[in-house]
């Protein structure tokens, strides 16, 4: 596991309060599995047809995404927690009880920001 994986969970489990603004994998964190590029973050800001006001959407998709050949690829940070998650799911660790600790903790923390999450509306 890198370092930035690491500080990832350390982000996790700590259970930190969710703010649509904030690009967590931004700063070139992960690379593109097709390209190698950094991958970076936008924002799209939506209107709420009931509220009026403004949402804002964080979406993930490598540099190179508007290239001819890339495939058109964008990712909500859930579904990057989702395979940080299988990542881990992956992962061989000796002893049973502190994996099933640290797996329901994880877990939690992700379902957490799922929850507070809107799905990409594409
Ligand atoms: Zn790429």
């Amino acid at each position: 596991m890198d370092r930035a994986t690491w500080d990832r969970v350390q982000v996790l489990l700590g259970q930190f309060v969710y703010r649509s603004h904030q690009m967590r994998y931004a700063g070139e964190l992960i690379h593109c599995g097709h390209c190698g590029s950094p991958i970076t973050g936008e924002t799209k800001t939506k209107k709420n047809k009931k509220t009026g006001g403004d949402k804002q959407y964080v979406y993930y998709r490598c540099a190179r995404y508007n290239d001819e050949d890339h495939p058109r690829i964008r990712m909500t940070e859930a579904e990057i927690d989702e395979q940080i998650l299988a990542l881990f799911d992956r992962m061989r660790v000796e002893d049973e009880e502190f994996r099933n600790t640290f797996r329901e903790q994880l877990r939690r923390a992700t379902n957490w920001d799922l929850g507070t999450e809107t799905k990409n509306e594409d």
